[in-house]
């Protein structure tokens, strides 16, 4: 494993030893022997422990939060939220342990029945960019219906995921219930895909990893959930708030750095309304608070590696519409950048994942929506507009799985998450997420004499 950095300050946080084969297929064995007791824990008690492990997240909201924006280099007023909803979610799981249950149908000769069954041992493979958000999005539903697991954080940041299996145990979940294995993609992530005793692949990451990992699991007939990548719309009509679209647009995609799955990052633009649009987007960008991460009033910190940095800039071409400003000295630093482009150029088809918005014109309703679906992802997006009709007929024209109406916001515990097209298939939160961890069990009982 690469020493794990913090990237605000380049600065060694951990050494890892990085798990290999072995490890990860002792992991898969320990999560297998704990199956066959987590699985009949009763729901009352499974509910409690949960609960308990939300309590001790709330508990210990500072400490992961630190801990987070620290290896991430996020600031940690977006970290203190992040963590919130960690809690948050394992309440919410708690809470549905015993509603997510069977049903009686009426058949002739008789009754039948459904159980919702576990399904085993189950993988969660995350990535970087919000490590606990996103494992405990997986980790609530999975251990909810019973099932145990095998969690694979992404190689740049591990150590939230793995004070939060110490605080499982600490919670009175049993041993091998919770998994925690660090280490390569190529070698942890694609044994869990392959193992014939993992049942399901919950995975969160790139689309061009995504394909592997369904191509992989296709051997064994694995379930598998992908939450990929995105290139989302936000599109503001003439008739919108404008103000009040232009001061939240930056955070839509400058938000932990750009690096969001749901980075609204093609800014569609009506004409009649663009030139003064921009101006108020140029003004509202250079007004991002960009530094020190730890500091409470921060709104953006670096990227994650310098490797990224570099791919990041690749994306630049020419002299971009506006360049902020970034700290002197280390950290992995890009200044939040906006881009006037085609919806055609490389820069507003490709995920970028960084602090790059790219801002294009349209001319009416039809020719939004056309713009908006030109692109292989269907993740997220926002539509800004007063009138009410058209913002319905917009929300159900454009092909993604999670928009909003004259707002940003992507993510709530009990709404379903997901995505559309090539961002994958499968949805996290909200009671939607149960189906994705359990098998329908369907039981037909005579009642012949
Ligand atoms: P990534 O695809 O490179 O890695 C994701 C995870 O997969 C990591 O843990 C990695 O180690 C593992 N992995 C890599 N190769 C593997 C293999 N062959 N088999 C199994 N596992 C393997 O993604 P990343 O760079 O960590 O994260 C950024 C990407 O994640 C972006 O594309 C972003 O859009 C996407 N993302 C999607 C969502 C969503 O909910 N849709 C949320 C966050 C991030």
């Amino acid at each position: 494993m690469p020493t794990i950095l913090n990237p605000a300050t380049e600065e060694p946080l951990a050494d890892l030893e990085s798990a290999g084969v072995e490890e990860t297929d002792a992991a898969i064995a320990a999560a297998k022997r704990a199956f066959s007791s987590w699985r009949i824990v009763a729901p009352a008690d499974r509910a409690r422990l949960l609960r308990r492990l939300a309590t001790l997240v709330e508990e210990h909201a500072e400490e992961l939060a630190r801990i987070e924006s620290r290896n991430v280099g996020k600031p940690i007023s977006g970290a203190r939220g992040e963590v919130a909803m960690v809690a948050q979610v394992f309440h919410f799981y708690a809470g549905a342990v015993d509603k997510h249950h069977g049903a009686t149908i009426p058949v002739a000769g008789g009754e039948a029945l459904t159980f919702h069954e576990p399904l085993g041992v189950v993988g969660l493979i995350v990535p970087w960019n919000f490590p606990l958000n996103i494992a405990s999005w997986k980790l609530g539903p999975a251990l909810a219906c019973g099932n145990t697991v095998v969690l694979k954080p992404a190689e740049l940041t591990p150590l939230s995921a793995l004070r939060l299996a110490e605080l499982a145990l600490d919670a009175g979940i049993p041993e091998g219930v919770v998994n925690v294995v660090v280490g390569a993609g190529s070698v942890v992530g694609q044994r869990l895909v392959e193992h014939p005793d993992v049942a399901k692949i919950g995975f969160t990451g790139s689309t061009e990893v995504g394909r592997q990992v369904m191509a992989g699991a296709a051997a064994t007939v694995k379930r598998v959930t992908l939450e990929l990548g995105g290139k989302s719309a936000n599109v503001v009509f003439a008739d919108a708030d404008l103000e009040r679209a232009a001061a939240a647009a930056p955070y839509a995609v400058f938000d932990n750095a750009g690096q969001d799955c749901c980075a609204r990052s093609r800014i569609l633009v009506q004409r009649s309304v663009y030139d003064e649009f921009l101006d108020s987007l140029v003004t509202a960008t250079a007004n991002v608070k960009v530094g020190d991460p730890a500091l409470d009033d921060t709104e953006m910190g670096p990227l994650v590696s310098a490797a990224h940095r570099e791919t990041v800039a690749g994306f630049v071409e020419g002299e971009p519409r506006f360049r902020g400003e970034v700290p002197d000295g280390p950290g992995f630093w890009f200044p939040c950048t906006l881009v006037e482009a085609g919806n055609d150029d490389r820069i507003a088809r490709e995920e970028v994942f960084g602090p790059i918005a790219t801002v294009i014109p349209f001319e009416d309703e039809a020719h939004a929506v056309r713009l908006a679906n030109e692109t292989p992802y269907g993740l997220s997006g926002s539509i800004w507009t007063r009138d009410g009709a058209r913002a319905l007929r917009v929300v159900r024209a454009v092909e993604a799985g999670v928009l909003s109406v004259n707002s940003n916001s992507s993510v709530r515990v009990s709404t379903p998450f997901g995505g559309f097209k090539q961002s994958g298939f499968g949805r996290e939160l909200g009671l939607e997420a149960l189906a994705g961890y359990s098998e329908v069990k369907s039981v037909f009982l005579s009642t012949e004499a």
